[in-house]
């Protein structure tokens, strides 16, 4: 969280799925819902964190159902067109 850049919305990149969805930390993204959480994401194997699961088994949940764990797919919701704007 430290050293990521906001876009012009104010909002951080989520570090599972990468859209522009965080205003802080311990946000939870809405398109993933991946919680932002500093340590899980230093230690990207490690689940002990506010996510069951580790960010490296988060991002690949993303891509193959589009959540970062099964039970959340009902929650998530496709990126705004704010949230794909890198700048
Ligand atoms: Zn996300």
């Amino acid at each position: 969280m430290v050293n990521k850049s906001k876009n012009r919305f104010d909002k951080f990149a989520c570090a599972c799925c990468g859209f522009f969805t965080i205003s802080e930390i311990h946000d939870i993204c809405d398109v993933c819902y991946w919680e932002e959480d500093i340590y899980q994401e230093e230690h990207i194997f490690d689940n002990g964190g506010s996510n069951k699961v580790c960010l490296a088994d988060a991002k690949q949940n993303m891509i193959n159902f589009g959540a970062c764990e099964i039970e959340f797919i009902n929650f998530v919701r496709v990126p705004t067109t704010d949230e794909q704007v890198t700048d």
